[in-house]
């Protein structure tokens, strides 16, 4: 590890600003990624701003649904009877994660914030144009079997490897964020990720020094909460990311799907949301055909690699099998 600087924030204002104002300064959260990275020397930062202190950890109604801090661990928010009872996806979601150790360890901020698991962005001895603009992509020829098969580009065929950003863009979230300047800004959960196109290296559209400060759910979303499910499909039953997920969640009145949202993880360089299989949803009654017609509606663009062409008939039938358990026929 590179040797650095250590801060530890007091309050929010010097806290981002010791972040703004060194290019290559880090907050640090619960560690659980970033301490990985930079064991390795993937991530170098000069200087590393504590921000664990900082009063981010509450979870609490707000008149437009439910404020989640973003110090809030992964196991303070899954466990909250709040979320349990109004989004079940999200506690789902959360818990389908990681372990229970670094569930209670890893925060919201950071689960958002997680890096690419490309094996070739973990060794330094290939090329990675995320580690390294312009270096070249190792795992576009190499071995790509747990890569993108939607969206990606020559540059990189990286996954978003998380799960709880899958339940934030179904539950139609924003992240309230902090700017440099102090201002806030809120950035919808489906548009926090980013496609690579030919800038890799950027995996999300946060600006260097601003600084996650909450998840904002939606109060409509709870109307999801009857009728959603989780299901993610992995090597390991346990401690494993997922090779596909999807987060269902469907409205429904008697067996008419009112509104849908389907959002594939582990697809594409962001949670791949489904508006294609989700307007094959609305209107029509539950039944497996629809669920089918809808899964083959989210993969007919898939464009799979040389080892994960398995991933588009995955997908379909996750999404078949989530849409069954979210309706409770299965
Ligand atoms: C063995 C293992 C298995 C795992 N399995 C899964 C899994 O199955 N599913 C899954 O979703 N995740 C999984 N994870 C990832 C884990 O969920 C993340 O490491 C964790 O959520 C990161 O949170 P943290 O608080 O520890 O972040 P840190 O490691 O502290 O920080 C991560 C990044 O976020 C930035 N950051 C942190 N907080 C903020 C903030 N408030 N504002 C701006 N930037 C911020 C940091 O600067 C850093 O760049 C796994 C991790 C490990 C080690
Ligand atoms: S897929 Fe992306 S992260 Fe992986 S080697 Fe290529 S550029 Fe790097």
């Amino acid at each position: 590890m590179k040797p650095f600087e250590y801060v530890r924030a007091t309050d929010v204002a010097s806290g981002a600003a010791a972040v703004a104002t060194v290019s290559q300064a880090k907050f640090l959260a619960g560690g659980t990624n970033l301490v990985d990275l930079m064991k390795e020397e993937i991530e170098r930062p000069v200087r590393v701003v504590d921000i664990t202190q900082l009063p981010l950890r509450q979870i609490q109604r707000t008149r437009s649904g439910l404020s989640v801090g973003a110090l809030a661990t992964n196991t303070e928010t899954a466990n909250h009877p709040l979320i349990r009872e109004n989004y079940p996806l999200l506690t789902q979601a959360i818990v389908a994660g990681a372990s229970g150790q670094l569930r209670n360890m890893a925060t919201n901020g950071g689960n958002l914030m997680q890096r690419t698991r490309c094996n070739y962005f973990y060794d330094l001895a290939t090329p990675c144009n995320k580690r390294e603009a312009g270096s070249g992509c190792g795992a576009r020829e190499g071995l790509n079997r747990i890569h993108a098969i939607m969206g990606w580009s020559e540059s990189c065929v990286a996954t978003y490897p998380g799960d709880m950003a899958n339940a934030l863009v179904a539950l139609d979230a924003n992240v309230r964020v902090r700017t440099t300047d102090g201002r806030e800004r809120l950035i919808p959960a489906a548009e926090f990720h980013r496609l690579p196109g030919d800038a890799p290296q950027r995996d999300n559209t946060l600006d260097h020094g601003e600084l996650i400060l909450a998840i904002e759910l939606p109060v409509g979303a709870s109307e999801f909460a009857r009728n959603s499910h989780y299901l993610k499909v992995r090597d390991r039953a346990s401690y494993a990311f997922a090779m596909v997920s999807v987060a269902a969640a469907l409205q429904l009145d008697g067996d008419t799907i009112k509104q849908a949202r389907i959002v594939l993880g582990s697809v594409a360089h962001k949670p791949w949301r489904s508006t294609e299989a989700e307007a094959a949803l609305v209107g029509k009654r539950i039944s497996d055909d629809t669920f089918r017609q809808a899964a083959q509606a989210a993969l007919k663009d898939a464009r799979p690699l040389a080892h994960n062409t398995y991933k588009v008939e995955l997908g379909q039938r996750s999404i078949v099998r989530a849409l069954q358990r979210a309706a409770r026929l299965a």
